[in-house]
């Protein structure tokens, strides 16, 4: 379980501070696909961030399967992240690696070597549906392709989390289906938590559990899907909303 009590994230701006994060408290279950639907600047990705560590919170905490994120450090937190594992809207692949490369690349740093990874690197291939690609370099694939193998990548060392930063912002309806539906098995299959963070309604609509809306740093509702769907009650909410219908 994910658990973020009183967050907040202040970051200094021009003479003064800016709060992107403010008072936060969410409960995330085991398995459960959670929605975070905010516009630009509302401070998801500074949310979403401070889940592996890669932010601070400046107050509350955050503990993830029991452990405190906000207090652990080096080997600890590396682990930790191995099961908090994270994809992102441009990808982050390393261009220079073919697709075998990138995905064996986590498994390289955490020690697993021969015939085990490579083992490991042809099990994701197929998990991902991406046979036959093995040897091309990311600047020959396409986006959803790309992503897919962000997605191997992740998963590679068994992580219990997957933490999506607008996985699907950068690609067209059709293809952004594709990955959703691959994160749904993923969830069902592996049983692995999703966090989502996205501006899209629709992505929301298609795969997560439940939703939190997110403006000027704060939640200002939260339900499950078919409930915020059926009666929205804010403002932003109602506009999110009308985006589907
Ligand atoms: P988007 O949809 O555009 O990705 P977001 O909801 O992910 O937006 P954040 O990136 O979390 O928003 O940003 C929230 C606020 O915090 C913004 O005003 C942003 O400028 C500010 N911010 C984020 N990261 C930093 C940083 N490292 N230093 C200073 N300010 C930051
Ligand atoms: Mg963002």
């Amino acid at each position: 379980m994910i658990s973020i009590q009183n967050v907040r994230k202040i970051f200094p701006f021009k003479e003064g501070q800016l709060t992107a994060v403010d008072d936060v408290n969410l409960e995330i279950k085991d398995g459960e696909i959670f929605g975070v639907i905010g516009y630009s600047g509302a401070g998801k990705s500074t949310l979403i961030r401070m889940l592996n560590g890669l932010e601070l919170p400046t107050e509350g905490t955050i503990t993830v399967a029991g452990r405190d994120i906000s207090k652990i450090r080096g080997s600890e937190l590396r682990k930790a992240r191995q099961e908090i594992s994270m994809i992102f809207q441009h990808f982050n692949l390393l261009w220079s690696r073919t697709v075998s490369e990138n995905i064996a690349f986590p498994l390289e740093i955490a020690g697993i070597k021969g015939p085990e990874r490579k083992k490991r690197v042809a099990e994701l291939i197929r998990l991902v549906d991406l046979e036959g690609r093995e040897n091309a370099y990311p600047s020959q694939l396409s986006g959803g392709q790309k992503q897919r193998v962000g997605i191997a990548r992740a998963l590679a060392n068994n992580p219990k989390v997957l933490l999506c930063d607008e996985a699907t912002s950068a690609l067209d309806p059709e293809t952004t289906d594709s990955i959703l539906d691959l994160l749904v098995d993923i969830n069902k299959r592996l049983g692995l938590t999703i966090v989502l963070i996205t501006h899209e309604m629709h992505v929301i609509q298609k795969i997560c559990h439940r939703v939190a809306v997110m403006e000027k740093g704060k939640i200002v509702e939260i339900g499950s899907v078919l409930d915020v769907f059926k009666n929205p009650q804010q403002p932003i909410t109602k506009r999110f909303v009308q985006q589907v219908s």
